[in-house]
């Protein structure tokens, strides 16, 4: 899929007031530096839509990007920040809970894992309830530019050997970098091929 247009709609707190277009959506989630806005921009060709590395508490919020005018891809506040009080953290579950749950056109959901690390709690738990809820998901493994390919390899075997203790198969997965681009086309051909099917919002 190519893009030919990206532009920044609405941020927003309360999922009952995303837009109510009824235009199919992409959400893209993962623990806090795990490399989504450098991502989001690199796919949508944007230095500068998603903002990176903003400071805890300012990226809160679930952003709406309309692309294509077909389509949102949608940046939701990251998981695992460090100094984040248990009150800003249950407002972050109570909001991307009530989203995940109830966004009728939400039509995937891409888990970004670093792949620099072993297979984190977090990064476990976050997809356990996605599946659990069976909210569709694929995983989308970031900055593997940063090492070579067997320590990426090393470390993506590990992930799905501990998802498969907990599942039958595996989502599909994505293997990016923002710095070189790879996994871009993959990715954005995923979202086309879900775009093409008969009938896209649920
Ligand atoms: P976010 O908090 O998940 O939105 O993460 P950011 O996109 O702000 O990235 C966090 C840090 O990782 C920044 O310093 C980025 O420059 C760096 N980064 C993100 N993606 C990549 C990548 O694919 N390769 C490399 N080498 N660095 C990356």
């Amino acid at each position: 899929m190519e893009i030919k247009s990206a532009q920044f709609i609405v941020s927003n707190s309360d999922f009952t007031k995303c837009p109510d277009t009824g235009l199919p959506e992409f959400a893209f989630i993962g623990r806090s530096n795990v490399g989504k806005s450098s991502l989001i921009n690199k796919l949508v060709g944007n230095k500068s839509l998603a903002k990176t590395s903003v400071r805890p508490g300012k990226t809160q919020l679930i952003n709406h990007f309309l692309i294509n005018r077909a389509w949102y891809l949608v940046d939701l506040p990251g998981y695992g920040f460090a100094r984040v009080s248990k009150s800003e953290r249950e407002k972050w579950q109570k909001m991307i809970n009530q989203y995940l749950l109830g966004r009728k056109t939400l039509m995937n959901t891409f888990v970004l894992v670093d792949s620099r690390h072993l297979p984190l709690d977090i990064d476990l738990d976050f997809i356990a309830f996605l599946g659990t809820h069976g909210i569709p998901l694929s995983i989308v493994f970031t900055k593997v530019d940063k090492q070579n390919q067997s320590a990426t390899a090393k470390n993506i075997n590990a992930f799905k050997a501990a998802l498969l203790q907990q599942w039958e198969e595996l989502p599909p997965i994505f293997i990016t970098s923002s710095v070189s681009g790879t996994g871009r086309t993959p990715l954005l051909n995923y979202i086309g091929q879900i775009l093409q099917q008969p009938n896209p919002s649920k």
